[in-house]
């Protein structure tokens, strides 16, 4: 039996310790080539990784088939877009409530297929972090949105400027000194920039990353917690690493509304903020009705389709008045 059956196994951190993904093919069911053997075996190694319910150990189905196509085509799509510099960054700002200036915008990524058409992070962000693809992508975002940001300084422009940082991304050994000469290359002040990272980061190596926020921190660059409540629920990071806001995720704002308002979450994060003396941003704001009480409540900086969508740079306006 073994003989006939090709394996794909890989290890992977989690929380405790590590763990073991296998991913099964079997000889003549599945394929009479060892070729597409393993590459069945690895579309079930996916499978095992990614579905809690097969409990690290998976079989190849045909059902795999199409996924696995249209993850191969994906990839490849992603793979074209590094190599053609067909990395786009949108921007969309963040609004202080009072003055109705912008503040900061937040750069957010899309690419752009062979025939032109613009594919959303929601479309190849996970396969670039599960293939560290997303490493050369931020890089390429980097140098965009430093370029960018160069530009507003030049004319005289003050606005901070909001990277998304994924996991895979921050914990690479040569991102700290990547994004060091990238803001010397284009002479941007480190104040300016702030990094978003989710949670789940703090899953990771938290002395390392403290370490490398610190680093941030003493240079002046900012450290945002993005989807704030939706990950980690343990806050006992909040103290220990070198935080400036907490993003308040959509799903929270999206409760606020006329007919059933729920804002019990809202300002408990806005508090919290307020108590640490951390900034606070509303993300996914959408309502005139949402953007008042979110001033009421005391969040530092609205952003979301009531203001703007994220736009190309030349259409960010200096002020979105309330
Ligand atoms: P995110 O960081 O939570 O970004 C906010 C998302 O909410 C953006 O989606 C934005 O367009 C959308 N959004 C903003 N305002 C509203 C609103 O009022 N209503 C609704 N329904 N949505 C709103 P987008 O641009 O599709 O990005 C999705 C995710 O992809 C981001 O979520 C982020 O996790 C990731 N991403 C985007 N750009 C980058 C990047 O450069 N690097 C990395 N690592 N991830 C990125
Ligand atoms: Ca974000
Ligand atoms: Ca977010």
């Amino acid at each position: 039996m073994r003989e006939n059956i090709a394996e794909f196994g890989q290890l992977h951190p989690e929380i405790n310790g590590f763990s073991v993904s296998i991913g099964l093919s079997v000889y003549p069911e599945d394929a009479i080539d060892s070729q597409s053997l393993v590459l069945h075996a690895d579309a079930a190694l996916h499978k095992a990784k990614v579905d809690s319910y097969h409990e690290g150990i998976c079989f190849y189905s045909e059902e795999m088939e199409s996924k696995s196509l249209s993850r191969r085509a994906h990839y490849a799509q992603i793979k074209n877009a590094i190599s053609h510099q067909r990395v786009i960054a949108l921007y969309q700002p963040m609004v202080n409530p009072f003055t109705g200036d912008v503040e900061a915008v937040e750069a957010l990524m899309r690419i752009r297929d062979e025939a032109g058409n613009t594919i959303p992070p929601v479309e190849f962000i996970s396969l670039a972090e599960e293939t560290r693809l997303i490493i050369p992508l931020g890089e390429q975002m980097i140098h965009l949105a430093l370029a960018q940001l160069k530009e507003w300084h030049e004319n005289e422009l003050s606005i901070r400027l909001c990277l998304n940082i994924s996991p895979v991304q921050f914990l690479d050994p040569h991102f700290v000194p990547f994004l060091l000469s990238a803001i010397e290359h284009y002479g941007v002040k480190p104040s300016m920039i702030e990094l978003e990272v989710t949670e789940s980061l703090m899953l990771q190596n938290l002395q390392q990353i403290i370490r490398d926020m610190m680093q941030f921190r003493q240079l002046g660059i900012s450290i945002s917690i993005d989807d704030f409540g939706t990950g980690y629920s343990c806050l006992s990071y909040l103290k220990e690493l070198p935080v400036d806001v907490l993003k308040i995720d959509k799903a929270f704002i999206n409760q606020i509304s006329t007919e059933n308002p729920d804002e019990a979450l809202v300002q408990t994060i806005a508090q919290l903020a307020i108590g640490m003396s951390l900034q606070s941003v509303a993300e996914g704001v959408e309502s005139r009705f949402q953007a008042q009480r979110l001033k009421d409540i005391g969040v530092s900086l609205l952003q979301g389709y009531y203001f703007s969508r994220p736009v190309p740079a030349k259409d960010i306006q200096k002020n979105y008045p309330l």
